[in-house]
């Protein structure tokens, strides 16, 4: 199987090489050539099969030149019990009205690890294959979320290191502490005295530094990136729509063959993007649900077929999908249209106008196959309160998000087809805002972080994620800040080359 860009279909590698290179050399995203398909037959075969099988059988269809056995072990080395906690990896959890998927038992308790601690193993087996000699050094520039997942994926992982760069005044404390205490002999971390613009282009420079590029060569190195446009990063999320749908036969929610909904939380349109994949396989789904915040901008395109990020940009309670440019909605169009030519001129447009629209197949394929809603803030905490108070069952405001957008779904179209929830982080991550949706009588405003994680516990009776309780008495091993010129220099400094 090969992989093509989005731009340029004659530009083809393999899946080792668009591993190792994330992006194509003409900006565009590398899309396997031809999407593979797995029989129902097969599907009913996999509901018996653990998590980590189920894995096995879809991923090896896409790593054609990856071996058995270097598939199997990448597999077990990510998704094994003392990473997630059991060997579910994925859990189901029924409510009374829908499914809900659990992606976030992994280390850093968001649904980032479901990817972020394969695609490591990925890297290191697609370098050998692609016959690098260097250190693969992974530069990350961090919002939050993702710093501490990529750092706990690529921790002490052999023939990488991971440097990860933060904004000082712009990550909450819990997530400052996850990424100071990260332990690890490969790992560093440095904050940057600036917003996260100012550590995006940082990194960015370093990148596209020739130069130094060239230097860290001379000294054993090789920067690449972990960020979610990776087709790395991509196929692990293949993986769990089928075992939801796998789990919905075992619990007799469904006989193979029915068909469901997909209801995902969206920022950069990768994890729904994953889902339609899925469909494209042989996963037999109704309608994909694609639930946005305040930044809503993919609701608006998948009701008109006119993408613009000219708007508002807001701050939200799901700030993981606080985005106004979602690059994976690229490989879609590309699949619909499966025209390099069209897609590369939206692209451009989006470029220079910040707007596009999709031609009116397009725009009907896309109507038909997507539900587009959003929700904002007050909404989303009250939709945290009803099933807490309901179902004593406790969301994450991105989770609450696709749960508030399905209800909107369902009351305007009736559609009573069983639906699966994406739920994208563990509600001690974003416990202030979970914490004031059920107790809103409490002054949050004078508690710290952890006395909110502790609250929280006593009002709802749920364990604190180990990582988060554990984080007050860890030892900080990082203390570096610096001005967004310096940051070349503690890459040097971090890798010990003059
Ligand atoms: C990243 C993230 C999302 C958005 O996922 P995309 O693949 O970017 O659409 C949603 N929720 C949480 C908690 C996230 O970390």
């Amino acid at each position: 199987m090969l992989y093509a860009s989005t731009r340029n279909q004659s530009i083809k590698v393999s899946s080792a090489e668009a591993i190792v290179k994330g992006i194509a050399e003409d900006g565009g995203l590398f899309v396997p050539c031809k999407i593979p398909s797995i029989s129902a037959e097969k599907i009913k075969e996999m509901a018996d099969y653990p998590y980590t099988r189920r894995a096995e059988e879809i991923m090896s269809l896409f790593l054609a030149d990856f071996s058995e056995d270097e598939i199997k072990k990448c597999i077990s080395s990510a998704y094994n019990e003392k990473n997630f906690g059991s060997p579910d990896i994925a859990p189901l959890r029924s409510l009374e009205n829908a499914e809900v998927l659990e992606l976030w038992h992994g280390p850093t308790c968001a649904f980032k690890d479901m990817a972020l601690q394969i695609l490591p193993y990925f890297m290191t087996c697609s370098i050998k294959k692609c016959k690098i000699d260097k250190e693969i050094v992974i530069l990350v520039a961090t919002s939050g979320d993702t710093g501490k997942a990529a750092l706990e994926g690529f921790a002490d992982v052999e023939g990488t290191r991971i440097l990860v760069f933060f904004p000082e005044n712009g990550v909450s404390k819990i997530q400052k502490l996850q990424m100071l205490t990260q332990t690890g002999k490969n790992v560093g971390v440095a904050s940057v005295l600036g917003n996260f613009d100012d550590a995006q282009t940082g990194v960015k420079r370093i990148f596209g530094n020739e130069e130094y590029n060239k230097k860290l060569n001379e000294n054993g190195f090789r920067l690449s990136s972990a960020n979610s446009i990776n087709w790395g990063r991509l196929l692990p999320q293949i993986v769990y729509y089928f075992s939801a749908y796998c789990d919905m036969i075992k619990k007799g929610r469904i006989n193979c063959g029915d068909k469901i909904n997909i209801c995902v939380p969206t920022g950069n349109f990768g994890n729904i993007l994953a889902s339609w994949y899925a469909g494209k396989m042989g996963l037999p789904v109704n309608k994909f649900i694609c639930a946005s915040n305040a930044n809503n901008v993919l609701t608006d395109f998948i009701k008109t077929g006119v993408y613009d990020k000219n708007r508002s940009f807001y701050t939200t309670a799901s700030p993981s999908m606080d985005i106004l440019i979602s690059s994976n909605l690229e490989r879609l169009l590309f699949d619909i249209t499966k025209d390099e030519k069209t897609v590369s001129g939206w692209m451009s447009e989006l470029s220079l106008n910040g707007k596009y629209e999709v031609d009116d197949k397009t725009k009907a394929v896309i109507s038909d196959k997507f539900f587009g809603g959003f929700c904002d803030d007050i909404s989303t905490k009250a939709s945290i309160a009803k099933v807490w108070n309901g179902q004593k069952y406790l969301m994450d405001t991105h989770t609450a998000v696709a749960y508030n957008v399905y209800e909107q779904y369902v009351d305007e179209t009736g559609d009573k087809t069983p639906t699966v929830i994406a739920s994208t982080a563990n509600p001690y991550k974003f416990n202030s805002a979970v914490f004031g949706s059920i107790a809103p009588d409490v002054d949050i405003k004078s508690m710290d972080e952890f006395d909110v994680l502790y609250a929280l516990n006593e009002k709802t009776g749920i364990d604190i994620p180990k990582p988060l309780a554990e984080l007050k008495t860890k030892e900080k091993r990082f203390d570096k800040s610096c001005a967004k010129e310096d940051m070349i220099n503690v890459v040097s400094e971090m890798l010990e080359i003059k």
